[in-house]
């Protein structure tokens, strides 16, 4: 009796330490770059792979789909992917949750009117501040600069922002009558920047949001489309104090010498055992919001490698701070 329970009490003691042993751990640091700038890839995957650093890149799936010299193209994320970085969704076009629709109830476009003298072409009122797309039956119509294009090209539109109104040329006049005509909603920018990342080969788990604009209505929807979400707040994260869906981040401004981010990772990750997740954009060229340069990244990287402290991906960071063993690692 005493050797079972001895047996009993040896299996639950082990059975604590690898299922929630390391549950709410923290003590560590991620670094995730957004935008999916070309110089992530030319600049900041290569400091950071000389002292065996991971990081998390956030993609704005439509840039990747584009052809833009900027941006990252599918080679270039491919090769961060291949090195053990993580590839999130940083949405489809880059949208704040407030200026459009929030979600796929909001979208049909109301009281579309035909224009004075057009059989085809119709205008409506639009009460958002931006317009992250256009669908007809589910297909994306084409934006175009201005209206007199739109008049010649069935399936386009043109979005006058300044007077807030749609012009539109629809594939089938018969489609505006029964509310299929609807603009891109937040909603769908979540969803279909997974789908698109997905089909070109990178299965995102992270949303990281756009602006970090971040609202508890989108926390919600995103619980079903994302294991994790990182946004702003500039803070550290705590156990206990830390929600899954809405993860802070500081942001590291072009201006911060390394000594300051040195000193908060001496402050959030070694004084206070929290997780401090940073906030990048791009790195050694003056493109993007907030770069900062080669040199700062690479005294952080010889810092972090020096002290030891632990630098992961945020769905590996994730996994070790609620202890949860079903997410997956980085993409794999
Ligand atoms: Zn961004």
């Amino acid at each position: 009796m005493r050797r079972f329970l001895f047996v009993c009490c040896l299996a639950a003691a082990l059975l604590t330490a690898w299922t929630g042993g390391d549950a709410a751990r923290a003590g560590m640091l991620s670094l995730t770059f957004d935008d999916g700038l070309v110089s992530v890839h030319a600049h900041a995957f290569p400091i950071l792979k000389k002292y065996g650093i991971p990081a998390t890149t956030g993609i704005i799936a439509a840039r990747l789909k584009n052809g833009d010299d900027d941006f990252m193209n599918v080679a270039q994320v491919r090769e961060l992917a291949q090195g053990g970085w993580e590839v999130a969704s940083h949405g489809l076009t880059h949208k704040r949750p407030v200026d459009i629709p929030e979600g796929y109830a909001q979208e049909p476009l109301k009281n579309c009117r035909r224009v004075k003298g057009s059989h085809d072409v119709f205008e409506v009122k639009y009460d958002y501040e931006d317009l992250a797309g256009l669908t007809e039956d589910g297909r994306r119509l084409k934006e175009l600069d201005n209206e007199k294009d739109v008049k010649n090209t069935p399936g386009s539109y043109h979005f006058d922002e300044l007077i807030g109104e749609v012009v539109f040329r629809p594939l089938d006049p018969d489609d505006v009558e029964d509310g299929s005509i609807r603009a891109v909603s937040y909603q769908r920018e979540m969803e279909e920047s997974r789908e698109v990342l997905a089909e070109l080969g990178f299965p995102a788990r992270t949303y990281i949001t756009p602006h970090n604009y971040w609202t508890t209505h989108m926390r919600d929807l995103s619980r079903s489309l994302y294991d994790q979400v990182v946004t702003g707040g500039d803070d550290g994260n705590f156990p206990g104090r830390t929600d899954r869906w809405w993860i802070k981040r500081h942001v590291v401004h072009t201006a911060d010498p390394v000594q300051a981010i040195i000193d908060l990772t001496q402050k959030v990750v070694m004084d206070q055992d929290g997780w401090l997740v940073l906030c990048l954009h791009g790195v050694g060229d003056d493109v993007g919001w907030e770069p900062w340069s080669a040199q700062n990244l690479e005294a952080l990287a010889v810092w972090l490698k020096k002290n030891g402290v632990e630098v992961v991906t945020i769905s590996e960071g994730v996994r070790r701070f609620f202890g949860d063993k079903s997410i997956p690692r980085g993409n794999g």
